[in-house]
């Protein structure tokens, strides 16, 4: 197997200003801890992945920005100048935790880019499947609003512009960032080419979205899928979920190539969700993703990354993704997971997590 791993040390410039976690420090808040997204959430994957020696097994490269041809197919052209002009400012504040400093607007469109080059590798079978370590990240990005870390919608960007040049036809988005993955869900919506699929921790982020009853709209309507979990949900719902809802709905669509938006913060400790999911969750997730892309599109998968805001966990979720992409004999283990070992929900929430899948099963006639 040939991975395909696009980054760039740049994204890793790229700065939210002066945070002390999600909040703007002055008055009483005191300077100190930066903003939750920050760039050691993903650089120490590359360290990690340096360290270990996957590196070398990886097929490393870096990309061109996404051009502006690229954005208009998503964004409209007035949220693209106001944000060029800002960036060359010096940086602000556009839509809702979304600040960027200087260069914001040509890291974003790196960022993008990643996720373009990456999915056209795999699509070209230059790969046999790869990931981008896109940062700032995506999935939450409206087409004119800026929320969530997310400044230009990544993937929705990629796909467009595969789509544009009959790399592809039909694509398949799983979304496991454990928030809702709005922005791919709200650019897709009315589409019957795009299906899109989210897993998040229900209620999280955004508040106001990611509902079960929310399929689509006009011939969009069967094409997004949303499961929302509760607070508390373990490797286990994670697994069935997977097992009776996502697995069978690619294989209804019968994509021609399947898209992960890559979030780790259903990381047993990531400060901004309460999910309970390590190393194996996320090697099983990939695993079952690619037997999925095995059977139904010649393997063809890409991942970009999303979010995941624990520095310390993410590099050993990541690595265990890209482990199981390559097909590695490399294995670093989650350490997270063996110290919380025992530590997973009791049998009784387990089983009403199942009833809630069992439900959405029921409903979606799966
Ligand atoms: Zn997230």
């Amino acid at each position: 197997m040939t991975t395909g791993f696009f980054w760039d040390e740049r994204c890793f410039w790229h700065s939210g200003g002066n945070y002390a976690g999600l909040l703007p420090v002055g008055g009483l808040v005191q300077p100190g801890g930066g903003l939750p997204e920050n760039p050691e959430t993903k650089r120490r994957l590359v360290n990690l992945l340096h360290v270990t020696g996957l590196w070398g097994e990886l097929a490393t490269r870096h990309a061109p920005v996404a051009t502006e041809e690229d954005l208009l197919r998503v964004h409209p052209r007035d949220y693209i100048e106001t944000f060029k002009a800002k960036s060359a400012e010096g940086g602000g504040e556009l839509g809702l935790r979304t600040p960027f400093g200087p260069d914001g607007f040509e890291i974003a469109s790196l960022s993008a880019g990643l996720a373009k080059a990456a999915l056209f590798a795999t699509l070209k079978g230059e790969v046999d499947n790869a990931y981008a370590l896109s940062r700032p990240p995506g999935h939450h990005c409206l087409p004119d609003f800026p929320n969530g870390f997310c400044l230009l919608a990544n993937l929705a960007i990629a796909i467009e512009a595969a789509q544009t040049h009959k790399l592809t036809d039909r694509v398949a988005v799983i979304d496991w960032d454990v928030h809702h993955g709005n922005g791919t869900e709200a650019i897709f919506y009315d589409r019957d080419d795009v299906l899109t699929i989210s897993l998040h921790q229900e209620r999280n982020y955004p508040l106001d979205s990611g509902d079960f009853a929310d399929r689509g709209s006009d011939g969009g309507v069967g094409y997004n899928l949303n499961i929302p979990l509760p607070p508390g949900t373990g490797h286990a719902g994670y697994i069935e979920a997977f097992e009776r809802l996502v697995i069978p709905s690619l294989h209804a669509f019968q994509p021609d190539a399947i898209v992960v938006a890559c979030g780790f913060d259903a990381s047993l400790v990531d400060p901004l969700s309460r999910m309970i999911t390590g190393g194996d969750t996320f090697r099983a997730m990939t695993e079952m993703t690619m037997a999925a892309a095995a059977d139904l599109c010649d393997g063809r998968l890409m991942m970009a990354h999303e979010g995941g805001y624990s520095e310390a966990h993410v590099p050993f979720l990541g690595h265990g993704v890209l482990e199981t992409m390559s097909g590695s004999d490399i294995h670093a283990a989650d350490p997270f997971q063996a110290k919380f070992e025992g530590q997973q929900p009791n049998e009784r929430f387990n089983r009403y997590v199942s009833d809630l899948i069992a439900e959405m099963a029921e409903t979606l006639d799966l």
